[in-house]
């Protein structure tokens, strides 16, 4: 697996803080509690890597995880979304530095949305979605926590996701079944990341 030795690098709270643009990175997105922290653990096999992004306070920045076997090469946890505690002024430096970075960041080479299969596409997921595709990169949608639904209904809720994604984006988002907890999906997804990154 080259994602299992990810480790912590460090957290951007503005563009300056950012690496070097002149790697590969992978950027994660979800609503609060989609599963974002389990799909990373799981991704890359460990039980906290994703802790340290859910520490009060670090709820504004960018997340790096470096993979030290494999020179720069990230995954980005970009905060949960559903921030409402957050004051206005804080909010529009936020929305303008995510902006910037998906304008900008040329080491960007894809995006990863983490959906609760069971509430997929909320307008924030389609907000993400948009960066990326307007962008023109590529994204994939984890629908998470796919062991709480039976096979038939995961399967539906994966086609009804396609179905609508197609109709905006045709096919530069991909969609698949993911579950930190049964390990479902995983080594398909970790399969598109490592093709992302050219790992
Ligand atoms: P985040 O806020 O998006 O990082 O979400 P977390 O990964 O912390 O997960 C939020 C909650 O959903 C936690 O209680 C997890 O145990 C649970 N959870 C996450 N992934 C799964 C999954 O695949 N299956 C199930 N059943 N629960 C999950």
């Amino acid at each position: 697996n080259p994602l299992a030795r990810a480790q912590y690098m460090l957290a951007a709270h503005t563009p300056r803080q950012l690496p070097p643009d002149g790697g590969f990175e992978v950027a994660f997105a979800g609503r609060s509690n989609a599963g974002k922290s389990s799909a990373l653990n799981a991704l890359c096999q460990q039980n906290a890597l994703a802790r340290v992004s859910k520490t009060p306070g670090r709820t504004q920045q960018l997340v790096y995880f470096e993979l030290p076997q494999h020179e720069n090469r990230f995954l980005v946890d970009l905060p949960g979304y559903g921030y409402a505690k957050v004051p206005l002024d804080l909010k529009a430096h936020w929305q303008a530095f995510l902006d910037k970075y998906f304008q900008n960041r040329q080491a960007l080479r894809g995006l990863v949305v983490v959906m609760d299969i069971r509430h997929p596409l909320k307008d924030y997921d389609r907000h993400m979605l948009g960066y990326a595709v307007t962008r023109g990169l590529p994204a994939h949608a984890l629908l998470t926590k796919a062991d709480k639904l039976s096979r038939g209904a995961t399967a539906a809720a994966v086609q009804a996701v396609k179905r609508d994604l197609a109709k905006d984006y045709g096919d530069t988002v991909s969609v698949q079944a993911f579950s930190g907890e049964s390990k479902l999906g995983v080594d398909q997804a970790r399969g598109v990341i490592c093709s992302w990154l050219e790992i």
